[in-house]
Formats: structure tokens, sequence, C-alpha cells
């Protein structure tokens, strides 16, 4: 009912606003993403425009015909990213400029935003980098160097043990992307407290980042590091980029029926989903993409064909598993929302190649859950489930390459402890940790785990 009547005046003020002459501009907002800054203005209709750059010094001009600035139009606190300020004032009679101050020259890309759920029609005006070196970020990171523990053969200082089984001496690490969804124009769900779902899965997002950091062998690739938009296809490009081993989207629902609790795993389904409640989930994740302005580009789609079908049956199984993981973590916890993985079509799980889970952590729209998705140690206890998860999995499945796969070391006469840990460069005490040894007596003929090697 609250909603019909916010329509209803919205409706009657963008009337008033036609009639006193045109389009008004009502608000502005920034969100400075790593590869583009993205300006959004409240309109109450629909604009034409026209978009023009200057330089000495770098600024951006938008003309909009029959349009003008409300009183609650204000810019001045807005900057960011590559604007240093925005600018309205009227220019010819009924012509309204906005002029963007910018710190270096820019690509400007414009489109129009319909009314949703949260906000009515929207300008948006996304800035990349003139020289089309948007993603200095990203391939900063990709383009690190092997870790010098990693391309050491560990069979150099081997010499009292004979060591079979060499470490492999390119291993790398296992590549985990995390996926906080949502972001920026996008707040995803929201709870009675006003609790954003975009803020408290990027919190655990890099909770479990922090966790995977520390784990031998793994690193860890946040999607979104800030609070800024993505769209769903890109998250996919950019876990890929990275060459990604798994990619785990966080998200935190709400449902129309306050009670509903409980974590939920979810893996891609073509056919259909598997629950009522889980196609409703999916419809709602997938339209955060109109929210953020970025349209779908299904071109890939029609290039997949069958190859890529195999492919993805391949994917959707490992990724079933290790959603069976996820979830066997999460129960302990406490009682999940269903005691199976679900399926749905959310497109960010669709990589034909990389086993994709989406984890719905909690209900935001259940008051208690909303309340335990805002508590840091919550957020810890999440982490560290999911982290067993994916732990879980690789033990079993370590990808050939990696540092996580299992090494062995069978025990002969004279070897010791200390010398089979410096044969394969591990402490001591990871050693001893690894294989739960009570003592440091060998027995000859037993068979040690050594455990991974640490990453960078
Ligand atoms: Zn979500």
């Amino acid at each position: 009912m609250k909603r019909l009547l916010t329509g209803l005046c919205l409706w009657l003020v963008g009337q008033a606003a036609v009639c006193a002459g045109g389009i008004e501009f009502k608000g502005v907002r920034l969100w400075a993403a790593p590869d583009h800054t993205r300006v959004v203005f409240d309109t109450s209709g629909s604009v034409t425009h026209n978009i023009f750059s200057l330089q000495n010094p770098d600024r951006l001009v938008i003309d909009v015909k029959s349009a003008r600035v409300a009183k609650s139009l204000d810019t001045k606190q807005v900057s960011g990213g590559i604007v240093k300020g925005v600018r309205a004032a009227q220019n010819k009679k009924d012509t309204l400029r906005i002029v963007l101050d910018l710190k270096q020259a820019a690509k400007p890309q414009t489109l129009s935003l319909k009314p949703n759920d949260q906000y009515g029609h929207r300008l948006v005006i996304d800035l990349y980098d003139a020289d089309g070196t948007g993603n200095k970020t990203v391939s900063k990171t990709a383009s690190k160097p092997t870790s010098r523990a990693a391309s050491q053969p560990a069979t150099q200082t081997a010499r009292p043990v004979q060591v079979k089984t060499a470490a492999p001496t390119q291993a790398r690490d296992l590549v985990i992307a995390i996926d906080a969804g949502h972001g920026g124009e996008d707040p995803g769900a929201i709870g009675r407290r006003g609790t954003r779902e975009k803020t408290v899965v990027l919190a655990i997002a890099r909770q479990l980042a922090e966790l995977i950091r520390k784990e031998p062998g793994m690193r860890p690739v946040l999607i979104r590091e800030g609070d800024y938009y993505i769209g769903l296809r890109q998250r996919i490009d950019k876990a890929r980029k990275h060459n990604a081993d798994l990619f785990i989207s966080i998200h935190a629902d709400a449902f129309r029926d306050h009670r509903a609790r409980g974590s939920s795993v979810f893996v891609l389904s073509r056919r259909g989903a598997s629950s009522e409640m889980a196609r409703w989930i999916a419809a709602k994740e997938n339209a955060a993409d109109l929210a953020g302005g970025v349209s779908l580009d299904d071109k890939d789609d029609v290039l997949a064909g069958v190859l890529l079908d195999l492919s993805q049956s391949a994917s959707i199984a490992a990724s079933h598993e290790v959603a069976s993981n996820m979830l066997g973590e999460l129960k302990r916890l406490g009682k999940t929302h269903k005691t199976s993985v679900q399926r749905a079509g959310f497109v960010v799980l669709k990589s034909p190649d990389i086993p994709s889970i989406l984890v719905e952590t909690a209900f935001i729209s259940n008051p208690d859950e909303e309340n335990k998705l805002r508590s840091k140690q919550h957020q810890a206890k999440l982490a560290k489930a999911m982290l067993s998860g994916v732990r879980d999995y690789f033990d079993n499945h370590p990808p050939p390459g990696t540092l996580r796969v299992a090494r062995k070391h069978t025990i002969k006469s004279g070897d010791t402890l200390s010398d089979i840990a410096a044969a394969y460069q591990v402490s001591l005490n990871s050693l001893r940790g690894f294989n739960s040894l009570k003592s440091d007596t060998l027995r000859v003929g037993d068979t040690l785990r050594i455990p991974p090697l640490r990453g960078s």
C-alpha cells in the first residue's frame, strides 16, 4: 500500500514538473569503482541529452533539454574516483547544463534507467579511463610473480631423506574468487533496521578473503572490493581473468514471509529451479543487473553451443559437490533453510569452466538474522564455515599443478622428522600438526602427509 502511494506522488510530482517547464534533476550520487566512476542523477522523468568533453582542465559537459534543477539537488559533496566535482546550472532558457570536473580525460558512457523498487528515473554517466587501461588493479594482481618457495625444487636441501615424490616445481596457488553480491546503486535486499545486503555481504566476503589468504596454497580474489556495482557477466569475466578454481557469490536475501530463515547454497540449474522460492530468489538476484543499469549481453549464449554445454555439465557436477560441503559446514552454525543444495538459474553462476556456487548466508528480512548478519562475530563464523567447505572440497579434488596436491612421504630407516620437514621445505610444527603427531618418534613404513607449501 505504501509503495502504491509513493508511486502516485511521484506521478503527481512528475506531472507538476512537466507543467512548470520540464524534467527536474532532484538528486545525485557517485560510486567509484577501480575501473570506472559512476555518477547517477535522479530525474523526474526520462531525459534527452547531449554530452561532450572539454580539455584544460578536463571536464565533461551534459546539456539536457527541457530540464531544470530542483531545490533538493545538492552537488557540493559529490566527488570521488576521477570526478573532482559536479556543477549544474541553467544554460539557455530551458536547457540544463551539468559539468563534471575531472582529474583526467575520460570516456563517458550514458544510460537511462527506469524506476525500480529503490529509485525513480535516473540518468547514469559512467566514466572510463580515456587511454583504455581501466582495469589496472586487476592486471597488477594477475601478473603477480610465482613465489620463490614455490619455484624451488624441494630436493635441493634433501641429504639424508630421499624424496621420491618431489614437490611440484611450478606449483601454483588455488585461486578462490569471492563475489560480494550487489553494490553501489544496487543495495540488494534491505532489512527492517535498514541493513543493506550489499554492505553485510562485502564484510563477509572480506573476512573470507582474509582466511583464504592465510591458508597455505590458496589465494583469494575479491570480485568487488568496495561499494560500487559490477555487472553479473563482468563478475564472471573477472574470475576467469584470474584463472579462478572456484567462484563463490555471497548474498543475504529477503522473502515476503519474515519468518523464513537459515542459509541456503545454490548451484546453476538450466532446467528450472528446485523450489518456488529458489525461482523467486533467482529472479530477484538477476534483476539486480537492471538495477545496476547494465543490460545483459547474451552474445556468448549464442556462441556457446554444445561444447560449452558439456563443459558446463562437468562444472555443475563439481559445483554441486562444493555446495554440499559448504551446506554441511553451514549446518553446524544452525538450521539451514533447506537440507539439500538448491538449483536455480542465477546468471552469475554461468561460468562454463569454473565451479560456481551462490551462498544465501541468511534472510535479512528475518529480524533475528538481520541482527546476526550485522555482527562481526557471526560474519566470522559464516566465513569460517565457507572456508571449511572450500577446504573439504579441494582436499578431495586438488587440481593438478596446484600447491594443494597431496604429498606423501613413506618413512625409511634413519629418517627424522626435522630432516623430512627440511626436505619438503615445510616447518616442523606444520608437519606435526598436519599429521596430528603426539611425538617425534617415527616408524619405518608409515606414511606422513606433507602440508602444502605456502603460496606467497
Ligand atoms: Zn542478493
